[in-house]
């Protein structure tokens, strides 16, 4: 069967062109998918702005939008073994891991489908005039083109897709060209819980061959994109020719700043999983470890015993508790990452190499590092490497540690460990963080917003705003008496 999804239609590729997709974890075969041309591109805008402008999705009463996406919330939990395994032999992450993946979207269909049927968007507005009707309405904004990555492929366009649908827009999808396969699974989804032809549509391939016509053409209204940094700065100049509106959710280079009163074993076991979790390829990983100074020896000592002791290992196996890099170039980028960073003179406590295991030789695999006595200044802790490295640097106090903390471009999340309320509550206001978790990381619920400051980027995910981002407000003025106003007598 094939891969794009044009108007409610399965369609193969117009060029026929296909795509391999390899498993990370050991190079395997995974499936060769339809690869899209400029010309599936233009078809599945098409198919959206039909949709939008004479369908009848956006014109569907909300309380119907919102039951659909819980329809669709408990097909995903009827097929989550299946889409948990798609996930797995797409990215290569750990079958647990995916599964809990799925738990989340399943969770993000149900938060967005009881938001939308619970409406309360429009308000009436005093306008002061007894013959006046004033009142603000809510409406879709249009087209939205959706551009994912692959680190959480299927959790991050539920993000998108959930609220998009929810508001009534149609869309186009572009998943990443590595990881399509659970796209292809949730198109097939909506259409079972009764999604109407056009109001959903998928392309599969490459950033600059379908993604970029995505962000250029000017029948999409919108696009909510989340990647890197550089393609988000690309996304934001293609758009600007035909203003469309634009979220975009970017990377970061997250502070995780323990204070020597915070409660060790905790503190220490999290900084492990704030940055060794899928192997660091996560945009909120905490992979900047500010550490105060009177604690530092300790605190790096048992952080690198737990890194050394995390088993790597593909998917479906059950000892391993972390995974591979999603690919041999990204691999790569790693390895010069570290390189760079011994090479501005941080220590290396621990990894720094690909592990020697010769059953691990096929897959993309990184060993957990460990750099310690770093400064502000080196690449390593200046760029979001987005892999399992850890920069470790020293802090005196809390204005040394904030300091620290707010010296990145980014702003997506942070994390600050103390055993005093009061100095939890002082830095977490003081970080410029979309999140900021006190004594926690990683945690998050679809009822609360998700987004970055800074180059982490704007707009909002999840929570109210996340469904905000997908509705343009229109205000309706109605005069009940007119009669002539004579300004020109
Ligand atoms: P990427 O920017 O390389 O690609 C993301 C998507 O954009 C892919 O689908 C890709 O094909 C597409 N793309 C690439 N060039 C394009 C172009 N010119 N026009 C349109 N689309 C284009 O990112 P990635 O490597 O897939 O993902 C990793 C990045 O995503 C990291 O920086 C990570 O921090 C970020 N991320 C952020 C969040 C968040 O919530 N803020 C969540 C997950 C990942």
């Amino acid at each position: 069967m094939p891969e794009l999804f044009i108007g409610g239609t399965w369609t193969a590729a117009a060029g026929g062109r296909k795509r391999e997709i390899r498993c990370p974890a050991d190079g395997t075969l995974v499936a060769t998918v339809d690869e899209a041309g400029p010309e599936d591109v233009s078809a599945a805008v098409a198919a959206a702005r039909d949709a939008y402008d004479s369908g009848p999705w956006p014109r569907t009463p909300a309380v119907e939008r919102g039951e659909l996406l819980l329809r669709t919330a408990a097909l995903l939990e009827r097929d989550k073994a299946e889409l948990a395994r798609a996930e797995s032999l797409d990215t290569g992450k750990r079958l647990v891991e995916s599964a809990y993946d799925m738990d989340d979207i399943a969770k993000c269909f149900r938060w967005f489908g009881h938001l939308v049927a619970a409406g309360g968007h429009d308000r009436v507005v005093d306008a002061g005039l007894p013959d006046v009707d004033s009142r603000v309405v809510h409406e879709p904004v249009g087209v939205c083109s959706l551009i994912t990555p692959w680190n959480y492929p299927l959790l991050q366009t539920s993000w998108k897709v959930a609220p998009a649908l929810g508001a009534g827009n149609t869309f186009v999808l572009k998943p990443s060209e590595l990881t399509p396969h659970t796209a292809v699974m949730l198109m097939r989804l909506l259409t079972e819980a009764g999604l109407p032809d056009g109001a959903a549509n998928l392309v599969l391939g490459a950033g600059g061959a379908v993604g970029a016509p995505l962000t250029e053409d000017p029948r999409v209204d919108m696009v909510s994109f989340t990647g890197g940094l550089v393609t988000g700065r690309r996304i934001m100049a293609a758009a600007a020719p035909t203003v469309k509106k634009v979220a975009l959710e970017l990377g970061g280079k997250n502070p995780n700043v323990v204070f020597s009163d915070a409660e060790f074993e905790a503190a220490v076991d999290y900084a492990a999983t704030a940055v060794f979790l899928h192997s660091g390829q996560v945009c909120s990983a905490g992979a900047r470890l500010l550490v105060q100074e009177d604690l530092h020896d300790a605190f790096v000592a048992e952080l690198v015993k737990q890194a050394e002791s995390i088993r790597l290992g593909g998917p479906f196996d059950d000892d391993a508790r972390a995974g591979p890099l999603i690919s041999a170039g990204h691999l790569e980028k790693i390895e010069a990452y570290v390189a760079a960073g011994v090479a501005e003179g941080a220590v290396l406590r621990c990894g720094g190499s690909r592990p020697e295991d010769p059953e691990l030789a096929d897959g993309f695999y990184h060993l957990p590092t460990v750099l310690d006595e770093c400064t502000p200044d080196m690449t390593v802790v200046r760029d979001e490497s987005f892999g399992p490295v850890l920069t470790v640097e020293r802090f005196r106090d809390e204005e040394e540690a904030v300091a620290l903390a707010n010296d990145t471009v980014y702003g997506l999340a942070g994390a600050v460990w103390t055993g005093d309320p009061a100095r939890a509550h002082r830095v977490a206001s003081r970080m410029r963080a979309g999140t900021v978790w006190i004594n926690d990381f990683h945690p998050y619920v679809p009822q609360a917003e998700w987004g970055g400051m800074k180059q982490s980027g704007f707009g909002r995910e999840l929570g109210l705003a996340g469904l905000a981002e997908y509705l343009e407000a229109k205000h309706i003025w109605r005069n009940l008496a007119p009669s002539p106003q004579r300004w020109f007598a």
